[in-house]
């Protein structure tokens, strides 16, 4: 049988393209090298660390909280087993899913380990050894990624660890130290940092969350700190030794003085690599970039034209809505249709508390291109909403156009930024001024008043309520 399309990687690139390949009509495939569907976001990423966040959230707000609602709890404890159980079957139902979805769109499921024979053919190898071969008009490469790690450190994966093993451990660390300040430590930091473990983080920049707009870092830093993280900003790790239950971190600061830190636990999270490993692109032609990514132009087509790449292993943001866009967007490609994808707009959210969400440019790069804007500001200790739920650290920022009023870029931190962040895209692809959003009406009492006063602010700095 030959397919019209094999999709490579069943993670949130490789199931969205298959899916979207089908609803055209075409004859497709998906092969995933494990035995569950859903790829690194819903085996051990995004939905896995979401459902440890909200209970871990649930811990501390009923260990911190409660009693100012006037809930008073007697022998509050965590059973991490039951946490972890129910992250679990949180995983299991949504893998389980894909698995239906893809019945459901007669995609046909190869399991196994997918290598290019050439460039139409693809042998899949199972874990027993046995193989097929298949054959496709088009191959969509969707490998994903792995985590990234520096050269001189071993990881155990017992205490010096990666997200994946975080997202399993059997007892609460005492200190965890976190290398990399990126979206991953102060996400899995949160997880621990709520059901009681110190955090400590060494990063190498001078921020936390270092790519998105400062104002964030800055304030997450913040609202961090209150819940005992210790930050070890401009720090570069040197080593990292383990012995008997203890870990040590030996880092270098700004001024090169040695620092060690010693704790229970390491979690590296440095940021991932793209995945080819066992791919044999090489057999296809198929060109990696000197990162190792696959190598993409503009219809994210490789060099070898009936073979194309998406999500974590081409260029660009490491997320799951920007591989499903980049699915969809290869599928209708080949399908003969003209998609369009503005990379701009795919936001970028943090799920800490609060949450931190950003869209568009930056306000330093908007300095950095030379663009004159204006900026607005919100804080959610202003809002109404936020003070019922005492949720009033973080803000909202919205930088508009110094002539044209058009919003350039919205950066969110504060309660369910991760939800209001969608508004802001909106705006931005139907290119909104500040004032249009401004005169708005969001219902009352609403986080998202937040950002129709950010917008206020940003028009004649005119926000009512502060
Ligand atoms: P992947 O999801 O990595 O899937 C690739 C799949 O390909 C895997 O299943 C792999 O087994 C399979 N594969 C690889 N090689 C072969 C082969 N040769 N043959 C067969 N199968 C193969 N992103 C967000 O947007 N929001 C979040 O909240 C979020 N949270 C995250 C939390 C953590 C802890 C981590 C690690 C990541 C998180 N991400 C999040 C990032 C997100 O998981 C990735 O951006 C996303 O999974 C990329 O999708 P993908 O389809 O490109 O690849
Ligand atoms: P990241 O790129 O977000 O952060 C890595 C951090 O490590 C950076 O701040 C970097 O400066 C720092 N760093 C790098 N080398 C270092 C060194 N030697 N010493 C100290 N610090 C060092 O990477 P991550 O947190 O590992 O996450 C990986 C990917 O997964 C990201 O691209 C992210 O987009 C994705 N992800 C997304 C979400 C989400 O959308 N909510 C959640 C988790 C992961």
């Amino acid at each position: 049988m030959t397919y019209d399309v094999i999709v490579i990687g069943s993670g949130p690139g490789g199931y969205v393209a298959a899916i979207r390949a089908a609803q055209l009509g075409m004859k497709t495939a998906i092969v995933e090298k494990y035995p569950t569907l859903g790829g690194t976001c819903l085996n051990v990423g995004c939905i896995p660390s979401k459902a440890l966040l909200d209970s871990s959230e649930h811990y501390h707000n009923a260990a911190h909280t409660f009693e100012t609602h006037g809930i008073n709890l007697k022998d509050l404890k965590v059973n991490l087993k039951q946490m972890i159980a129910r992250k679990d079957d949180v995983v299991k139902q949504n893998v389980d899913g894909i698995q239906f979805l893809m019945k459901k769109n007669k995609i046909d499921v190869h399991q196994g380990l997918g290598s290019f024979v050439d460039k139409n053919t693809i042998k899949v190898t199972k874990d027993d050894g046995k193989s097929e071969e298949i054959t496709g008009k088009n191959i969509i490469i969707a490998t994903g990624s792995k985590p990234a790690n520096l050269p001189f450190i071993e990881l155990d994966k017992d205490r010096i660890i990666t997200s994946t093993e975080a997202l399993k451990l059997k007892e609460i660390p005492k200190h965890m130290i976190v290398i990399g300040g990126g979206v991953i430590g102060m996400e899995l930091g949160s997880v621990y940092g709520r059901l009681g473990a110190k955090v400590s983080v060494v990063e190498y920049m001078d921020g936390i969350i270092p790519t998105m707009d400062k104002t964030m870092g800055k304030e997450l830093q913040k609202s961090l700190k209150k819940l005992g993280f210790d930050f070890y900003l401009k720090h570069k790790v040197t080593g990292v030794t383990k012995k008997g239950k203890e870990v040590t971190v030996v880092a270098e600061d700004s001024k090169g003085e040695k620092v060690e830190i010693k704790g229970d636990y390491v979690l590296v999270s440095i940021g991932r690599r793209p995945y080819t490993d066992g791919l044999n692109a090489e057999a296809a032609g198929v060109k990696l970039t000197e990162r190792g990514q696959v190598e993409v132009n503009d219809h994210l087509q490789t060099n070898v034209s009936n073979i194309y790449a998406i999500g974590d292993v081409v260029k660009g943001a490491m997320l799951a809505h920007k591989a499903e866009e980049e699915g969809v967007f290869v599928a209708e490609t080949i399908a003969g249709q003209k998609p369009h994808i503005n990379y701009l707009l795919i936001p970028g959210v943090v799920y800490t508390w609060p949450e931190v969400a950003s869209v568009g440019y930056t306000e330093e790069q908007l300095k950095e291109k030379g663009i004159k804007y204006k900026a607005g500001k919100f804080p959610f200790m202003a809002s109404g909403r936020a003070r019922a739920s005492m949720d009033t650290d973080g803000l909202v920022k919205v930088l508009a156009d110094a002539s044209t009023d058009e919003i350039l870029g919205v950066h969110m931190i504060g309660p369910r930024t991760a939800d209001m962040i969608a508004e802001a895209v909106v705006a931005m692809e139907y290119r909104a001024s500040a004032e249009d959003i401004a005169r708005m009406s969001h219902a009352h009492p609403t986080y998202t008043e937040a950002f129709k006063e950010a917008c206020l602010a940003a028009t004649d700095n005119r926000a009512l309520h502060v």
